[in-house]
């Protein structure tokens, strides 16, 4: 086979053969194919896209580029995923509160990169942590615990690892044949048969018109049905920040609030949908019926108990969360009421003050970040703080920084936090 011709097919539109997709993904990963070329098929593939055929194939040759984890020993197992966001720490929120109801959670998160960040780094911000488990460590926590979150090893979906590095650089991030593939040979490859996935559409994230969105939720949907997965997708907004800390130990302090101390807003609102979908299909039971135990085991302090809990099986010690230098107050240099807050914008600065990656060898501050002290709809004065910068770099002229807000004299409609849910 020849990668030249194949690159040529796809580039002048043409359907690619199932041997074809296994040679392109087989030759990368053992080094048989460049990058350059590479790069050059999955621009190919950005422009001029897959049919449904082809995205499941590409999928069962990635999966099958690794080892896959067999959770069968456990019942009620469930997964989740978001395609990412700024400020999305509920994982940390959803995983306590599925586990309380008796669901198994087996998660295997990333790092972030670029203004997103990962469930991983907020994890490893919490002293002692351990991200890093013995498979044997991993399966003895889910069975007594009832959720443990590991790093992704690089023995599941090695394709997937090479691919999306290489996409991370070439442009070749948004396509949803790409991004399809990508998410669900993980998923399949972790194990569960259930899954809820968090596909987040807006500005801070990537994935900009809900028609995309809608597109790719039935194209995992699919992917996951021809491998008896049942997934439910839930298209959620990320125009703005998910709650009011970005930055890794700032984060895991607001899941603490929201657990502990029963923090309520638009965060606490979508961790409440996404659990109780993921409750209803590991439990089997209705929506209903898991919404009304999610929210008392929130209420009555089980889920808190239970994220406790999950933090001491991996060693995690939260008394002492790492906390930046230094502090920067930024006022309102007008009143009215905020009707829009930038999350790719604040994503961006949060990275910039040392929570997030510009380069995957950066080290983090784990206590960098922001705090938003006003919620979108809400009055402010002039000379009111809207956020607080946790950094250990010395800031000069913030002014710039305002642009982030939008404060206008009326009140907008406060932005829809789900848009829809597709099964
Ligand atoms: N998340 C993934 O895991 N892969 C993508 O391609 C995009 C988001």
């Amino acid at each position: 086979m020849d990668i030249l011709e194949i690159i040529n097919k796809k580039r002048t539109g043409g359907i690619l053969k199932e041997e074809e997709i296994r040679y392109v993904v087989d030759g990368y990963v053992q080094k048989k194919i460049p990058d350059y070329q590479m790069s050059s098929l999955l621009m190919a593939i950005v422009l001029k896209g897959m049919t449904e055929h082809e995205i499941i194939t590409l999928t069962k040759y990635m999966l099958e580029s690794g080892e896959q984890l067999d959770l069968s020993q456990f019942s009620h197992v469930v997964d989740k995923h978001s395609t990412g966001g700024v400020g999305d720490k509920t994982t940390m929120i959803i995983g306590p509160m599925v586990a309380s109801v008796g669901c198994k959670v087996a998660k295997m998160s990333g790092k972030g990169l670029g203004h997103t960040g990962g469930t991983i780094d907020k994890l490893e911000s919490i002293p002692d942590f351990r991200v890093n488990l013995s498979e044997e460590e991993f399966f003895k926590n889910i069975e007594k615990v009832g959720l443990s979150v590991v790093s992704q090893t690089t023995n599941l979906v090695p394709a997937d690892k090479k691919i999306y590095a290489l996409r991370d650089v070439t442009g070749t991030v948004e396509s949803n044949a790409l991004i399809a593939s990508s998410i669900m040979s993980k998923k399949i490859a972790s194990g569960s048969k259930n899954l809820v996935i968090d596909v987040k559409v807006g500005k801070g994230a990537l994935i900009k018109t809900k028609k995309s969105a809608r597109e790719l939720a039935k194209l995992m949907i699919k992917i996951g049905k021809s491998y008896g997965i049942r997934v439910i997708c839930l298209l959620t907004n990320m125009d703005i920040p998910l709650g009011n800390n970005i930055g890794n130990s700032l984060e895991v302090q607001e899941v603490i609030d929201i657990l502990a101390n029963h923090k309520t807003g638009a965060l606490t609102d979508l961790c409440i949908e996404l659990s109780s979908y993921m409750a209803s299909l590991g439990l089997d039971i209705s929506y209903k019926e898991a919404k009304n135990r999610i929210i008392e085991n929130w209420n009555n302090g089980k889920a808190y108990k239970k994220f406790i809990e999950f933090v001491k099986a991996q060693g995690g010690n939260l008394e002492n969360l790492p906390k930046s230098r230094y502090t920067y107050e930024i006022h309102s240099n007008i009143s009215g009421y905020l009707n829009k807050i930038d999350a790719l914008a604040l994503g961006k600065l949060s990275m910039h003050l040392g929570a997030g990656r510009e380069k995957i060898d950066d080290k983090l501050d784990y206590g960098a970040g922001i705090v938003l002290t006003k919620n979108i709809g809400e009055y402010v004065k002039k000379e009111e703080t809207l956020m607080i910068l946790h950094t250990n770099k010395k800031l000069e002229n913030t002014d710039k920084l305002l642009e982030a807000f939008k404060i206008e004299p009326h009140k907008s409609q406060l932005p829809e936090l789900i848009y829809e849910v597709i099964s």
